[in-house]
């Protein structure tokens, strides 16, 4: 059938003959208005864009598998993870995320690591990053963070500028500062980098008992990044290298995987946890709540059409399934409703009706109508609940734990949630430091030369201030850090203490 020679037909499926001259008054004549399939050609050409996504813009996917490895439905009835040897297909798109479209894949930047899961109770997105971390804990801060990273409003130009005196002024962005400036800020591709579901979630188990949760990816590829130097070349030479390796990996049968891994923490743990576990700027320490096998995810088939499957995937962390829920995190609360919200903007009302959005599984609701609606609109069956015609039930065995937040022994932890900034969460210090103290020397040399690198491009009448504020940051992550950077701006150590107001003995 493939190979069948097929007709050339209108939008409506109407044959005709020809598909490049104009209909015109004689060979040389103007052309005329009723050529109908000249106009279907160049109207359609002027809708072929989609709104581009504000963030997350640049990107590449592919379908696969994720087969589980070990049980752990002690924590969780998610049937995805109910058996092991289950296999569930699913949908991953990678992107860097402050660039246009056409931007380069080797921007130094975080890359977003975004799963769909086709699961038999519907479909689950885990909406990630390559870093466990984020720059902010509140969504309030997130349009404003996300400008500094975008383009100057006078100039169009990015500004170093801009991005250092939104971080230096709001030091909870110091941990996933320094990650972007280590080289795990410029990855050698996507097949060579870690994920992470980043925020805290929450698992329920069959007998309607709640953890907390961390998802990790970890590349079965190893770790592999570029230096500066490599990076930055790479952008000119192949700005579509991500893409590109992508691609050729799965087409020659060199499938990519990641190791599925979590990390569990009881309610009761929550409590006495030394920092908020539902706060996006710090991890859970390994040593403490071990990674847990899960299972393997590969990636093995390429989307025949990237803009059916990859442009217009469409993620949302408020898609969970039974067994996985959310947390107070607050960042992850701000995404339940900005994600979705920005797919209805970028593909419509019915966006979950796309193909690589649908859930290959029954969807039963009453929502009817809107633009694009193409999957039957449900028929003549009702469209309002209850009714008395259709035998469609709400099951009470989905049914999650219910959550007091006016439980004392919950302590500040969930009470907490309604403070705008809950006391002792201001520690932006000491996890970056820990992150340095475990760099190798040359990871430490590559990262201050970037940190460096970057801070130079701080101009105009505020850079010392600029400078000086984030460099007291760096200070109170680790002495060594501080100086390593100051040295590399050509401060003096007497600059740099009266800026910090330290006094000479
Ligand atoms: P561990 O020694 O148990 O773990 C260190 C982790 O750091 C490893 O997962 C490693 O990833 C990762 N790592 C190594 N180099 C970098 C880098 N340049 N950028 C980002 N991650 C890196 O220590 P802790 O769990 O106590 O965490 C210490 C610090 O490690 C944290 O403050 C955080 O910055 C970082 N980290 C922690 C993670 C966590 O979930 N606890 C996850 C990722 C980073 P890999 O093994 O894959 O190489």
């Amino acid at each position: 059938m493939e190979n069948q020679p097929k007709k050339l037909t209108t939008a409506s499926g109407s044959p005709y003959f020809e598909n490049e001259d104009s209909m015109s008054v004689g060979p040389r004549g103007p052309l005329l208005l009723q050529d109908y399939i000249l106009h279907e050609k160049m109207a359609h050409f002027n809708r072929e864009r989609i709104p581009e996504r504000i963030v997350h813009a640049k990107g590449s996917g592919a379908f696969g598998t994720l087969t589980i490895t070990h049980d752990i439905s002690n924590y969780t009835r998610a049937k995805i993870f109910n058996e092991i040897g289950k296999q569930t297909r699913v949908f991953l798109r990678f992107s860097t995320v402050g660039g246009e479209k056409g931007s380069a894949d080797t921007e130094r930047d975080p890359r977003g690591f975004a799963l769909k899961f086709y699961t038999e109770d519907g479909n689950w997105d885990l909406v990630g990053n390559n870093t466990p971390v984020f720059f902010i804990k509140d969504p309030k801060k997130f349009g404003d963070f996300i400008h500094t990273q975008k383009r100057d409003p006078y100039t169009n130009c990015k500004s170093a500028t801009t991005m250092w005196d939104y971080w230096s002024l709001n030091p909870e962005s110091l941990h996933q500062v320094l990650i972007l400036m280590s080289d795990r800020g410029t990855p050698d591709g996507y097949r060579h980098m870690n994920g992470y579901g980043s925020h805290t979630f929450s698992l329920i188990n069959a007998d309607n008992e709640r953890v907390w949760v961390k998802f990790h990816f970890k590349t079965a590829q190893g770790i592999k990044n570029f230096v500066n130097d490599e990076a930055v070349k790479m952008k000119g030479l192949d700005p579509d290298y991500a893409q590109r390796d992508l691609v050729k990996s799965i087409d020659t049968g060199d499938f990519p995987r990641w190791n599925m891994k979590i990390q569990v923490m009881t309610e009761e743990e929550a409590k006495t946890f030394k920092w908020n576990p539902f706060d996006l700027t710090k991890v859970w320490p390994q040593a403490e709540f071990p990674l847990i096998d899960v299972g393997s995810l590969e990636l093995n088939q390429n989307p025949d059409n990237y803009f059916a499957d990859v442009e217009q995937s469409a993620f949302a962390p408020a898609h969970v399934v039974d067994g996985i829920s959310y947390s107070p995190d607050k960042m992850l609360q701000g995404r339940i409703l900005s994600y979705p919200d920005a797919q209805r903007y970028r593909l419509g009302g019915n966006y979950e009706q796309i193909l690589v959005n649908r859930c290959p599984y029954a969807v039963t609701t009453y929502q009817r109508d809107g633009q694009m609606r193409v999957d039957g609109n449900g028929g003549r069956t009702p469209n309002y609940f209850p009714n008395s015609f259709d035998t469609i039930i709400a099951d009470e065995s989905y049914k999650q734990p219910t959550q007091d937040l006016n439980d004392s022994s919950q302590s500040s932890l969930v009470a907490g949630w309604y403070d705008r900034n809950a006391p002792g969460e201001n520690d932006h210090y000491t996890q970056p430091g820990n992150l340095w103290r475990l760099m190798t020397p040359e990871q430490r040399i590559n990262t201050v030369s970037n940190i460096v690198g970057a801070m130079s491009g701080i101009d105009g009448p505020k850079r010392d201030q600029i400078v000086n504020l984030q460099l007291c940051h760096w200070f109170r992550a680790d002495l060594s850090l501080g100086m390593a950077v100051a040295q590399g701006l050509g401060i003096s150590m007497e600059t740099m203490n009266s800026a910090m107001g330290v006094q000479h003995a």
